[in-house]
């Protein structure tokens, strides 16, 4: 099969599908491989990168119209009327918030296959992309912060006098708030973590921070946290108000799945944070986790608080972002694969593909039936 790798067209993105490594993987699969001229430059990878490693360089309607299309964010309008008909496309879609895109898929009678609704079960996860930029954007956000505070995150003892370590709350310890826990503890600041779901204390103390228990217990039987209701959820803002109050530098990446992001962090409480202090919402995304979040901006309040709302993260990280994007494709690729022949077969009986099969054969196929947890 041609698969094809067009340039990325959302205003900000740096990231493209594939890299000269995972060409050499799709290489190897028996496929071909089209990158469209240039599409690797803002990751570092220049075309003369993708043709040693085997892959051809075209233009844009070239690589649109291979049998299968790979991309990192979900295709506009005119770019669905390049697709050919009974073409695949493998794509970040947010299948759940874009029905009139999934329909007008279905009616090109594409086959979408969307990489941000992988069933989160344990042996889909080398397709998750969900996971791999969630956890390289946890990454950068303890970046950005380090660059908006204005004091080291290690404490020091030196000549002209003792530094102490920064205090960092993380609030919300999944995949996310993990990396941030990680990364700080790193910079050697003094790390502290918050979860509705108490079973993450444990992974939060192995990498080093304090675990904050909030006294309520917010996770569902799938593993993922519910909504709380108000009583519980004014109790777990207290204390989140408390450990802002101490931190020189918050990170918010509390998500609830299919909700809009709850919000944890009032203005009341940034109003009691210290000057100088930072607060990275990574939940801007999804409306933000605190009040006064502006999604893609960086905003200081009144009593000086930096506040920083950027929902592009891993693309702040576009060389390593989409390394590990383009290896989530190459493992879908590998999957459709099996025979390692250049032939594809999509297993709809496989509850990972089905999962992310979201149009087929002129049919939205979204949602699918529910899977179960593993
Ligand atoms: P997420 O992005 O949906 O949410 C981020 C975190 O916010 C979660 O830890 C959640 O408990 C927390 N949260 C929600 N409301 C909160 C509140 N009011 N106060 C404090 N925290 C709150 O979650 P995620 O990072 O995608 O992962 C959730 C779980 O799923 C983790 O246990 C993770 O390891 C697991 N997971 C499994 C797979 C897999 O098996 N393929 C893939 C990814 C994640």
């Amino acid at each position: 099969m041609l698969i094809g790798v067009p340039t990325e067209t959302l205003p900000g993105e740096t990231r493209v599908a594939a890299t000269p490594e995972t060409v050499g993987r799709l290489v190897a699969l028996g496929h071909d491989v089209v990158v469209q001229a240039g599409a690797g430059e803002s990751a570092s990878f220049p075309d003369e990168s993708y043709v040693a490693a085997g892959a051809a360089v075209g233009t844009r309607e070239q690589v649109w119209a291979a049998d299968v299309v790979v991309r990192v964010d979900a295709p506009t309008v005119e770019e669905v009327e390049l697709l050919r008909p009974g073409a695949l496309l493998a794509s970040q879609l947010s299948p759940g918030q874009r029905p009139e895109l999934l329909a007008s898929l279905a009616e090109r009678s594409v086959t979408a296959l969307a990489l941000d609704a992988v069933p989160r079960i344990s042996r889909a996860q080398s397709l998750d992309v969900l996971s791999s930029m969630t956890n390289i954007g946890g990454y950068r956000a303890v970046v950005e912060a380090a660059y908006e505070y204005g004091s080291v995150f290690t404490g020091q003892v030196t000549a002209a006098g003792t530094v102490p370590p920064a205090t960092v709350f993380v609030l919300g310890a999944g995949v996310a708030g993990l990396a941030a826990v990680g990364t700080a503890a790193s910079l050697g600041a003094v790390v502290r973590a918050s979860d509705i779901r108490p079973e993450v204390g444990e992974q939060v103390e192995s990498l080093g921070a304090e675990f904050v228990p909030v006294g309520v217990s917010g996770g569902g039987a799938d593993g993922y946290a519910r909504e709380l209701g108000e009583d519980l959820q004014a109790r777990a803002m207290e204390v989140y108000a408390r450990e802002c109050a101490d931190a020189d530098i918050v990170i918010t990446t509390a998500l609830i799945p299919g909700r809009p992001a709850p919000v944890l962090l009032t203005a009341e409480t940034v109003a009691r944070m210290r000057p100088g202090s930072v607060v990275v919402d990574m939940a801007a995304r999804n409306g933000g986790n605190c009040e006064l979040t502006r999604p893609g901006e960086v905003t200081t309040t009144s009593n000086g608080v930096r506040i920083v709302g950027y929902t592009d993260l891993p693309a702040r990280l576009p060389t390593q972002a989409s390394q590990l994007y383009g290896t989530n494709v190459a493992n879908l690729l590998a999957l459709l694969t099996p025979g390692r022949d250049g032939t594809l077969v999509l297993d709809l009986d496989d509850e990972v593909q089905r999962g992310m099969t979201v149009a087929h054969g002129g049919r939205v196929t979204w949602p699918p039936p529910p899977v179960s947890v593993t």
